[in-house]
């Protein structure tokens, strides 16, 4: 696999001694109305490469531009009235398939940022990953291990994607294009690696249901009240696969309350008007070998 297909494919003009030390600078400014649909929900994260600023680091060919800007949009929220996206973390584990079953009983569709490596191995869950996929609930990255990147290397980061990466063609033969980052930590270094490889979204939350930071079932209700009471306000809310009392106790209060109030429960692609785009068809799924361990 390729390491680097987008940057340098890009940079194909343009000497760079290392690209670990590219100088980028993080720019962010609403997207423009006919790039996205409506909110200001959606921001793009330009990261500008200045070559030439710091003097000997770099080296244009004659001709060649002096700005290469690549983008990954952020994303905090829906942009379709009416609908609320239900995320998931770190799974895969134990309680996919029992969140799976409340969303089919009200003919909603959810989103799940998987890890490789976290609370479980995903190959030891490939069954699981494969049903949701058939099922249109949205798969996306959170990274090989649920690693805190602020703490990384170039090189861990890229590690880190590319083996979930793998996981994904292997099981399913796509590419994840939208990723979340563990712990929402967003570094420089983080954005440009997600560029490189290919990524479009970075997706972060509008609520957090707070499952993963003590909120007990009584205090994660309180959030999903005052969701039930905006709408038909979009939404995009944060919850954890890997937590059995989301899974059943929560889920049974705030799904069927959403869909009383009137509220689609949407998958990602939906709810941003971008059916198709989470993922990239990269080949057929593999069949399980010696090589599906984590
Ligand atoms: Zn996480």
């Amino acid at each position: 696999m390729l390491r680097l297909p987008v940057l340098l494919s890009l940079l194909s003009s343009i000497a760079v001694a290392s690209a670990s030390a590219l100088p980028f600078a993080l720019e962010h400014r609403l997207a423009s109305p006919d790039e996205f649909s409506s909110s200001s929900s959606f921001k793009d994260l330009r990261l500008r490469q200045d070559f030439g600023e710091e003097e000997g680091q770099f080296e244009e060919e004659e001709g060649s531009s002096s700005e290469v800007a690549l983008t990954i949009q952020s994303v905090s929220n829906c942009l379709v009235s009416g609908h609320v996206a239900l995320t998931f973390d770190d799974g895969p584990y134990l309680w996919e398939k029992e969140v799976a079953s409340k969303l089919k009983d009200v003919d909603g569709k959810g989103t799940f940022f998987l890890n490789g490596n976290n609370y479980a191995c995903i190959y030891d869950h490939a069954d699981t990953v494969k049903a949701l996929f058939s099922a249109g609930h949205t798969l996306a990255s959170h990274g090989w291990a649920h690693k805190n990147h602020s703490l990384s290397t170039y090189d861990e980061i890229h590690e880190d994607l590319e083996k979930l990466e793998i996981a994904f063609a292997k099981i399913l033969g796509i590419k994840p294009t939208f990723y979340r980052p563990p712990y929402g930590i967003i570094t420089d270094l983080l954005l440009e690696v997600l560029v490189e490889r290919g990524y479009t979204s970075l997706i972060m939350w509008s609520d957090n249901s707070g499952d993963a930071d003590g909120a007990t079932v009584a205090n994660q209700k309180l959030t999903y009240d005052a969701i039930s009471k905006s709408y038909p306000a979009p939404h995009l809310s944060l919850q954890h696969s890997t937590k059995d009392f989301t899974s059943k106790d929560t889920l049974s209060y705030s799904l069927p309350l959403l869909k009383k109030v009137g509220y689609k429960l949407s998958n990602l692609d939906t709810c941003l008007g971008l059916v198709g785009a989470s993922y990239l068809k990269i080949g057929e799924p593999g069949v399980k070998d010696e090589s599906w361990v984590c």
